[in-house]
């Protein structure tokens, strides 16, 4: 078996309800793992175990790392609670390991045990000098060895990898996130998952006035997006009948914001049937003419719940440094035919005021319009 100790972000500060945040973490981690076979992950305090076979750990570190709620994990080796067997499995660990300076790093959870940390810290520490002739160096050390005692047993490897911090998916409540194929929509929904939100996603699309390329440029996308949630469900609107009737009452100037009223309205809709309590874009404050301060106002305005948009304050290069890290960015940048082009002008209005877009919007019967269109939503999931 191969063994790995992850330790939780933020979890650690929540006092009473701390058992419900890692309970929801086990259970997502073992979603995770849920296809390798005899893999197992247990509870101990201030800390959680995962077992996988040898066989089956090939991407264990890679799947670890994009689980929201870890802080760190690390390859471990299991020896008893015996400074002995400690200092003789560390040895030989570092065996055909090359460094030239080190620091013991002890975290000592079961008080019982004997010796303290520091104590720990300066045996084994004293002992690697004289095995390795590498020197102690606590500010910049080459080479750490963790060492976490237990009770009955001690933990100790050589590599921390961070994982992606936040908090368990689920433990948030559940919110719809508006998809578009863009680069800033996929950001924005990983920021909420990594908040512990769930997310159920869903794409406007034109076709058959448009191509089918923003559809299946939006399920690549959830599918990255899925693995740091599981289970991912999405909503694909035809949107285009809708975006005629507007065309034939609306000046084009007033266009987008008369769709994204629409789109928010539908997204209400499919919220009530996954019982999610907000909604989540990825708008951001004067990226483009849609987001001025005064359009996302008149926007939000057409929905009941709250929008929440976690990349409001963020320049445009932090959102595409952040979506490369999370493996969105190349899929987003392929060409695609998005629907808020459709008869839409290169100008729209960036000072709308709420009362002329409700009197545009009074010959048509957008109620209806988001209700037919939300009948008529493709459901594809990611099983
Ligand atoms: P993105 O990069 O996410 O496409 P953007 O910078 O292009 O964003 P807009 O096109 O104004 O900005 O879209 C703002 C937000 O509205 C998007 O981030 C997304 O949440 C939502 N949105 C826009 N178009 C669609 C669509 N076709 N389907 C689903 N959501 C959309
Ligand atoms: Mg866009």
């Amino acid at each position: 078996m191969n063994n790995f100790i992850i330790h939780y972000s933020e979890i650690a500060l929540k006092k009473g309800n701390r058992d419900f945040f890692v309970n929801k973490l086990v259970q997502n981690i073992r979603m995770v793992f849920s296809g390798v076979k005899g893999a197992s992950v247990e509870n101990l305090p201030g800390r959680l175990l995962l077992k996988i076979p040898k066989d089956g750990s090939a991407e264990a570190g890679e799947k670890l790392s994009k689980i929201p709620g870890i802080a760190n994990f690390m390859p471990a080796t299991e020896v008893s609670a015996d400074m002995e067997e400690l200092k003789k499995a560390v040895v030989k660990g570092i065996d055909g390991k090359k460094f030239s300076s080190f620091r013991i790093s002890a975290r000592r959870a079961d008080k019982k045990f004997p010796l303290t940390s520091e104590d720990i810290n300066k045996e084994l520490g004293t002992l690697l000098k004289e095995k390795s002739g590498a020197e102690v160096d606590l500010e910049n050390p080459e080479f750490t060895v963790f060492v976490e005692v237990l009770k009955g047993k001690i933990f100790f490897g050589f590599e921390k990898s961070r994982g992606t911090g936040g908090l368990p998916v689920g433990t948030g409540g559940t919110a719809v996130s508006l998809l578009s194929g863009g680069i800033d929509s996929p950001v924005s929904s990983f920021m909420m998952m990594k908040r512990g939100c769930r997310l159920v996603f869903v794409h406007f699309h034109s076709h058959p006035y448009l191509d089918r390329s923003s559809q299946d440029k939006v399920f690549e996308l959830m599918k990255i997006l899925d693995v740091f949630q599981g289970k991912s469900k999405l909503y694909v609107v035809a949107f285009g009948d809708a975006q005629k009737k507007i065309v034939l009452s609306v000046p084009e100037e007033y266009r987008v914001i008369i769709y994204r009223r629409l789109m928010l309205r539908i997204a209400n809709i499919i919220a009530e049937k996954e019982k999610a309590g907000a909604l989540v874009t990825g708008e951001n404050l004067g990226q483009v003419a849609s987001q001025t301060m005064e359009n996302i106002s008149v926007i939000e305005d057409a929905s009941k719940l709250s929008v929440f948009r976690p990349l409001l304050g963020m320049d445009k290069q932090e959102i595409v440094d952040r979506a490369k890290e999370i493996g969105t960015y190349d899929i987003s940048i392929l060409p695609d035919q998005d629907c808020c082009q459709l008869f839409t002008p290169k100008h729209p209005a960036t000072k709308c005021r709420v009362e002329t877009i409700e009197n545009l919007e009074s010959g048509l019967d957008v109620s209806e319009m988001a209700k037919e269109a939300e009948r008529d939503a493709e459901i594809r999931d990611v099983f």
